[in-house]
Parts: structure tokens; C-alpha cells; sequence
């Protein structure tokens, strides 16, 4: 059986509900379910509807709680399946732990019916207007003797559909809950947290987590967060101090000439859950221009002069010793 005609096996389309899939199958099963009728062909049937449910819930891919027999499903007797969310947290958010507001619809046991889908009261059967007995109208005679009213096996009374549920068995309720989620989770981490049922029961939850990418970070491992930024490569050489991103926030830091990676204790990820946070490695590109504007050439000049040019300073010291040495040794050469 495709799933075509797992959804035709049912009487459903494929863009059913999950209620209306549980509905269908409430309604089939209470058809054909072998305790309930005793026709040779029931057996089949309801094998073929079973096999239908499972494929369905298969693809859904959803917890779908089907009981196992109609009985099965009075109020409190079978356990509701978790409620599961998928919840998508920023680098921030999950670094530092956050609460969530998750909300949604839950079907839950019809309070009305007890999950039977059928009304308290039976009324009068409108086949047999009560009589349990049917006319039939033959051809060579007005009326013939009752037989036996199909609608409701004789009875004159049937039971109608729950006023509430339409025969489902189920009620929508919609709930709303926070949920704390702690540091450090990454995708793929599952919070387990619960909520209130109509009759105060716990229900599970589970959130999925699910880490967002981060347009500034990349996140290892072990915690580390990586950020490479680009700085000023003259900003880089006069060791000016800069803002730098990390998960905690931004953070001043100063440029070191000849250093490009810096750590910065304790502000990357967590190690672990509600753990201490590992380190942010910042990496700087010192950026120059490709070529020196005239204002910068006249600047470079007096700072050379201001350096190596001039006298009493360490490095204009060595450079004089320097030129010296090389002067005496072009003289020897002569
Ligand atoms: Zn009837
Ligand atoms: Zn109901």
C-alpha cells in the first residue's frame, strides 16, 4: 500500500489533520474492529486500516498516539505522547541560557464524551422514527412485515455524535508555557520540561534545540569561539585599543604590533552545560593601503625622521653605528 492509498484506505486526502487522520481511523475502527462486528470480511478490514495508520504516522514523521483498541483511550488510561517543539537560539542566547515561551494547540480527551466521540444520551433513531423496524414496499403488496432497522440493529434509539468533538473524541486546547533553557546546548540537545494537562496531569515537553549560525562567530568543539576581524593596520601599529565581539558582549582590547591572535579568557562558550565559559580568539587582519596617498607620504617622512633620523633615540643611535660601519667599509674598499 503507497501512501496514496493509505489516505484513500482511510477516506481521507493527504492534506488531513492529524485530528481528522485519528477521527477517520476512531470511526473505521469502530466499524470494523473484529469485537464489534462479526462479518467475515472485518478481520481484513481492520488489518488494512491498521496498516494504513502506521504508514501515515510514518511519514508524518509525528508522535501520533493511536490506542491500541477503542477502549483504550478513556480519559487517563493511555499516556499522551510529548509535545515537542523545535526552538532555533542565537550563539548569544544559547551561551548564555534564556527562557522560552513555547505555544501551541494540543488534542487532548474530549471532556465532554470521555474521548467516545458519541453523545451521553441516545435519541430516537430517525430510520426506523423509534420503531426498531423497517417497511419495505414490495411491488405486489403495500407493506410488508418490519424487518429489523439497520441504523440502530433494532433498537429504535442510537447514540448521536458528541455535541462537542463531532464524533472525534478529541478537544483542541491551546496551552503557553516558559521554559528555562540552560547554557551551553547546542543543536541536536533536547530540553526536557512538562506542562499541565486539562485535568492538571503533567505532559511532557520537548524543546529540540537548534543553534542558529552566526554571522560574526564560529564555535568549536571545546567552547572556543573564533571571531577574525579587520583592523586598521596603522590603528594595529600604534597600538590603539579597539572593540572587539564576543558572546558576552563587546569588549575593549588593545593592539599589540606584531601580535594577530588574541585570547580573551572566559568569554567564548560554555565547555558544557550550565559549564564555565571557554575562551574567544580574536584573529585581526591589519589592513594597509596598497598605495600612500601624498598626505601619507609626507607623514611617513616625519615619522622616519622622527625614528631613525634622528639622534639620542635607541633606534636613531644604531642606525648612525650602522651607516658608520658601512662608510668605513666602502672606504677600505677604495
Ligand atoms: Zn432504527
Ligand atoms: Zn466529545
Amino acid at each position: 500500500m503507497n501512501v496514496d492509498e493509505c489516505y484513500s484506505e482511510l477516506g481521507l486526502s493527504a492534506h488531513a489533520s492529524d485530528a481528522e487522520v485519528k477521527a477517520a481511523w476512531r470511526r473505521l475502527a469502530a466499524r470494523w474492529h473484529p469485537d464489534r462486528n462479526a462479518s467475515p470480511q472485518a478481520l481484513r478490514k481492520i488489518q488494512r486500516i491498521n496498516r494504513a495508520i502506521e504508514e501515515i504516522r510514518r511519514v508524518r514523521g509525528l508522535a501520533m498516539t493511536m490506542p491500541a483498541s477503542l477502549d483504550e483511550e478513556a480519559p487517563g488510561a493511555a499516556p499522551d505522547a510529548p509535545v515537542e517543539h523545535s526552538v532555533e537560539l542565537t550563539l548569544e542566547e544559547a551561551a548564555a541560557g534564556c527562557a522560552r515561551i513555547v505555544e501551541g494547540e494540543i488534542a487532548e480527551t474530549c471532556g465532554l464524551c470521555g474521548g467516545r466521540g458519541l453523545a451521553a444520551q441516545p435519541v430516537p433513531c430517525e430510520t426506523c422514527e423509534g420503531r426498531g423496524t423497517v417497511r419495505q414496499h414490495l411491488w405486489f403488496s403495500w407493506v410488508s412485515p418490519g424487518l429489523k432497522c439497520r441504523a440502530c440493529d433494532g433498537s429504535g434509539r442510537v447514540r448521536p455524535a458528541c455535541a462537542r468533538c463531532h464524533g472525534s473524541g478529541q478537544a483542541a486546547r491551546r496551552y503557553r508555557c516558559r521554559v528555562q533553557i540552560p547554557s551551553g546546548l547546542r543543536t541536536g540537545d533536547v530540553v526536557h520540561a512538562s506542562m499541565r494537562g486539562q485535568g492538571g496531569e503533567p505532559l511532557a515537553l520537548l524543546l529540540h534545540i537548534l543553534l542558529q549560525p552566526h554571522p560574526l562567530f564560529a564555535l568549536e568543539g571545546d567552547g572556543t569561539v573564533r571571531c577574525a576581524l579587520p583592523v586598521d593596520g596603522f590603528a594595529w601599529l600604534a597600538g590603539r585599543w579597539i572593540e572587539v565581539p564576543t558572546p558576552g558582549g563587546p569588549q575593549q582590547m588593545r593592539l599589540q604590533r606584531d601580535h594577530r591572535l588574541y585570547r580573551i579568557r572566559g568569554h567564548g562558550f560554555p565547555v558544557a552545560q550550565d559549564g564555565p565559559r571557554a575562551d574567544c580568539i580574536i584573529t585581526v587582519d591589519p589592513l594597509f593601503p596598497e598605495e600612500l596617498g601624498k598626505d601619507q607620504e609626507a607623514l611617513f617622512e616625519r615619522l622616519i625622521a622622527s625614528n631613525t633620523r634622528r639622534r639620542g633615540t635607541p633606534a636613531g643611535e644604531r642606525m648612525a653605528a650602522w651607516d658608520a660601519a658601512v662608510r668605513r667599509w666602502k672606504d677600505g674598499l677604495a
